[in-house]
């Protein structure tokens, strides 16, 4: 009976303790709710940090809330004790913006030297205390408005379709320099003595130029400031010949399931043949761009490029053919080798001291080798019926690379040979020739107070093998 009387007092001592414990966990729970509405983050700067400000320079900042969306950006660039807002941005800008801006130093009254760029921005997140604005990110950057220099030193001063040049140049406060030759962009290589702080580029003339194709070196500082100089040569023409091949239905038989092992059996023999003419033709230009793209750093070739021994010109560079089947036309292409013809399976040499930078089979030019001769010159050697060497060898001026035949699109066992600057090809009478060296790649340098490349036939033995490894 006693604890009846006590019960009703002791569970309203409960229920008054659970009110209070619970009034204190609202409390709690608020205050670390609001706590935490505080502690979120603001917006951040994901932008990579500029380091350099040019003539004009072109930035794209990009901006994120932790929460809710970007409210209001500006970037302000400053500079002593002035500051200038060059982008401003309001509204629901969403969770990420960017923001590009452009720089004009000039317009903005920049000097040169030190200066920062800043990011300021809020979110639209409900915080009990208001934040000030604040730069979110501030990054100091070097504002350089000094174009670099390019100076021309020498330059091959007659070219022609199909052909090649050197350019001997120098450039100051560049980080990245391009010589190009209408779409090529060529690279360029140090020569000469390291204070001269000479470059040359080897460039190709691919056999369509025309006149008016712009021949420029351009150079760009870390800052995007640029400059540009013309190269002075003088494109003379050249005329190409042409042939007519008649495609006859045994050689299909023959070529179109050795190269398109893939045809579907719908498709005839004459449009397979026009894939591989097409298609493959072109995958193997691409292939010898790429493989143009690593060369050795330094020459290592000596002299001129040496022509296989009583070997029969039969076909020349940049032939224009017409694929006739049939009594009418079914395609134009143009053939950017030479084909020499002797025995059957003869030697094939190497035409100069290289590095085997290819040795397998490539689409239409059946097994072939690439010797990389350095600074972007290559010999290209195709319808192989052996080949005898492999990726990374050093060979010598002669050496056996393998003998002739007549895989991929080849009618008959011959070698089909090409030059190649930067994987382009270009005629090989010029690299046969030791009088048009001396006068289109040597002279420049020559004029430029700079050695000449490989002048002697016999020079010192360099170690090519340096520059084959680091192409691997
Ligand atoms: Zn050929």
């Amino acid at each position: 009976m006693v604890s009846s009387v006590l019960v009703p007092r002791r569970s309203r001592a409960k229920v008054w303790s659970l009110i209070v414990l619970l009034v204190l966990l609202g409390v709690v729970g608020s205050v670390s709710y609001l706590g935490w509405r505080q502690s979120v983050p603001g917006v951040a700067s994901l932008t990579p940090p500029p380091r350099f400000v040019g003539q004009r320079t072109a930035l794209v900042f990009t901006l994120e809330a932790a929460r809710g969306s970007v409210a209001r950006a500006e970037i302000r660039v400053a500079q002593g004790a002035s500051s200038v807002v060059v982008a401003k941005r309001e509204g629901a800008l969403g969770r990420r913006v960017e923001i590009p801006v452009v720089l004009e130093s000039a317009t903005l009254g920049l000097r040169e030297g030190g200066a920062s760029v800043d990011v300021w921005a809020r979110d639209d997140f409900w915080r009990p205390l208001r934040r000030h604005d604040r730069p979110v990110a501030s990054y100091p950057v070097t504002v350089d408005l000094t174009p670099p220099k390019v100076e021309l030193l020498g330059a091959t001063q007659y070219v022609a379709p199909g052909g090649s040049g050197l350019v001997v140049f120098r450039v100051t406060g560049a980080s990245r320099t391009v010589v190009s030759a209408g779409k090529l962009a060529e690279p360029s290589f140090a020569w000469g003595p390291p204070e001269r702080g000479a470059r040359i580029a080897l460039i190709a003339l691919p056999w369509d130029t025309t006149r008016g194709v712009p021949l420029a070196i351009s150079a760009e500082d870390e800052a995007g400031n640029v400059a540009s100089r013309g190269i002075p040569s003088e494109l003379r023409p050249r005329r190409f010949p042409r042939d007519t091949i008649e495609i006859k239905d045994p050689f299909l038989q023959v070529k179109v399931p050795e190269l398109l092992p893939q045809r579907s059996p719908s498709q005839s023999l004459v449009d397979g043949f026009l894939v591989i003419n097409r298609d493959l033709r072109r995958q193997a230009e691409e292939t010898k761009r790429r493989i143009g793209a690593t060369t050795a750093d330094a020459p290592l070739w000596e002299g001129p490029l040496v022509q296989p021994s009583r070997t029969k010109v039969f076909a020349n560079f940049a032939e224009k053919r017409s694929y006739r089947y049939g009594g009418r036309e079914i395609d134009t292409q143009v053939h950017y080798g030479y084909d020499l013809a002797s025995t059957r399976q003869s030697p094939v040499p190497a035409a100069n001291r290289g590095v085997v930078v290819f040795a397998e089979s490539l689409t239409i030019y059946g097994n072939t080798v690439i010797v990389d001769h350095g600074l972007g010159l290559q010999t290209l050697y195709a319808h192989l019926s052996s080949i005898d060497v492999k990726v990374g060898d050093s060979v010598t001026k002669g050496q056996g690379l393998g003998r002739t035949g007549a895989t991929g699109l080849a009618m008959g066992d011959h070698l089909h040979f090409e030059v190649l600057i930067h994987g382009v090809s270009v005629t090989p009478i010029e690299w046969w020739d030791a009088k048009w060296i001396r006068d289109h790649i040597a002279k420049p340098l020559r004029e430029a107070g700079l050695p000449e490349i490989g002048a002697r036939e016999e020079p010192a033995r360099r170690a090519p093998a340096r520059s084959a490894q680091r192409r691997r």
